[in-house]
């Protein structure tokens, strides 16, 4: 009976689980999670600080018999502390061991923290997991209502997003960069998203970091202000780490298994050390649209790369061919979509076709005559089939002048392209393409 040992219990760890016992249901599998919960939505954490969701079936992303109807072997709050590739087994922080035939490290990441005086007073908080955003209710629940969010990516959004349906909270968002969410879409973008953010009451300081958290005058144990570069004070109660996450490769690094930012892995979501697979936000996999390695820190790709991993630990060869970006929101009362390069370098020539209007903008970016990246605001209903041009790679040279139509939708394709999604009778079927992260992947969502 083969071992099946996964670090880690959430999109990653989960999709490698169900494919192994689809693939091999006499093997014995394991899932070790230093978190205390189930599999839960991380993106969903905001709703719950919204008071939108309780901690429940609502958040849960399997049914609560997941584990025992697949017969896996899930011990909670349980640290991996090392790994022994040659002996085949991972050490638990309690030195007991857990042998394996096959190991995915499924570790996500890790917030990061940036130094500065201050970060251990009561109140400060990063946001990424159940136990960050159950602290940061409490925090709030004690009719302190002041909070600074540092860092305005996607986490510090999705943070601001549930203190604004929270209501009655005073929020400062301060952002080092020129803009909000940059790495997430271009300079127009950005911009309509931070006047949203104003006219809801945020004041956004971009451009600006924090140097110091001081504590309440009344209170040095409590956080009471953060001090910004240009010297102003902003007043606070409650502060949000939202600087970013990085790979959490410890594990591997500390044993020879070859990284880079995150871990790298092969198209079968291997590692260098034989029989021990990564994936999700830990590993860096190749991305089809830059052609190299990237690590791409969203829950399609972690959920797909877990099912590729999954299938392949369990003997099945499946290839993956590889991710792209695709990040969609709908904060602060607008949906916005980007995938792929969408903001290239001006230098490397790529044509580029951007569309305005009061309340959408729509942006597509095209390399060879093929969809390499897009950003979309407002008007994001037709995203679906923009992705599956850019994830196919589709030649758009027939069609290229209407693709930024506000109107181009599935309809708007070439009959044999559209019978080839769609299928039926006098079509062609569709060609069999690996999994890519994707926003049409229904089983997907978090
Ligand atoms: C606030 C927020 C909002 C987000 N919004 C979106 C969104 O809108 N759309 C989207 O696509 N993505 C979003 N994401 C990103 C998405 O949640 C991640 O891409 C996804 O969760 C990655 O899954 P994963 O399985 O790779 O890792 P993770 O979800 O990070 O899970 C890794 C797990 O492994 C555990 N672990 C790590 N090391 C060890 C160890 N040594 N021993 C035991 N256990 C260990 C961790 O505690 C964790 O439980 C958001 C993330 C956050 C935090």
């Amino acid at each position: 009976m083969t071992r099946y040992v996964i670090v880690g219990n959430s999109a990653g760890g989960i999709g490698a689980a169900e494919t192994i016992r689809a693939t091999d249901p006499d093997g014995h599998v394991t899932i070790l999670s230093d978190e205390s919960y189930p599999a839960y939505s991380r993106p969903a954490i905001s709703e719950f600080l919204a008071g939108e969701r309780t901690f429940g079936e609502r958040m849960l992303f399997r049914d609560a018999d997941f584990y025992k109807r697949l017969r896996i072997e899930c011990m909670l709050g349980t640290r991996v502390a090392r790994v022994h590739t040659k002996e085949r087994a991972v050490e638990l922080s309690d030195g007991r061991r857990v042998p394996y035939d096959r190991l995915l490290l499924a570790t996500g990441g890790t917030p990061i923290i940036p130094r500065m005086e201050g970060l251990t007073l009561r109140g400060v908080h990063p946001f990424t997991t159940m136990d960050h955003a159950k602290s940061f209710h409490e925090a709030l629940s004690s009719g302190k209502n002041r909070v600074v969010v540092i860092g305005a990516g996607l986490i510090g959004c999705s943070l601001v997003n549930g203190l604004l349906h929270r209501g009655g909270i005073q929020i400062t968002l301060v952002e080092l960069k020129d803009r909000v969410l940059s790495t997430m879409v271009d300079t127009h973008a950005s911009s309509l998203v931070e006047k949203r953010l104003s006219k809801m009451g945020v004041s956004v300081r971009t451009g600006r970091s924090a140097t110091r958290i001081l504590p309440r005058p009344d209170d040095a144990t409590s956080v009471g202000g953060v001090m910004l570069d240009n010297g102003e004070l902003v007043s606070c109660d409650v502060v949000g780490m939202a600087v970013g996450v990085t790979p959490r490769a410890e594990l591997a690094r500390e044993a020879d298994i070859r990284c880079n930012r995150g871990i790298l892995v092969d198209a079968h979501m291997e590692t260098s050390a034989r029989g021990v697979f990564a994936c999700g936000d830990v590993a860096e996999a190749q991305d089809f649209i830059y052609g190299v390695p990237r690590v791409t820190a969203i829950w399609p790709t972690a959920y797909m790369g877990g099912r590729v991993a999954g299938a392949n630990m369990a003997g099945a060869t499946t290839r993956y061919d590889g991710c792209t970006a695709m990040n969609a929101f709908s904060y602060f009362d607008m949906a916005l979509i980007s995938a792929g390069m969408f903001d290239p370098d001006p230098a490397l020539g790529y044509p580029v076709v951007a569309r305005e209007k009061p309340d959408a903008y729509k942006k597509l970016v095209i390399r060879d005559h093929k969809l390499i990246g897009f950003v979309m605001a407002g008007e994001i209903e037709q995203s679906g089939v923009l992705f599956n041009l850019l994830r196919e790679q589709t030649d758009v040279r027939s069609f290229e002048g209407r693709l930024a139509d506000w109107d181009f939708s599935m309809a708007s394709l070439p009959r044999d392209l559209r019978g080839a999604w769609i299928g039926g009778p006098g079509y062609a079927a569709p060609t069999e393409k690996q999994p890519v992260a994707g926003p049409v992947a229904e089983k997907v969502s978090p």
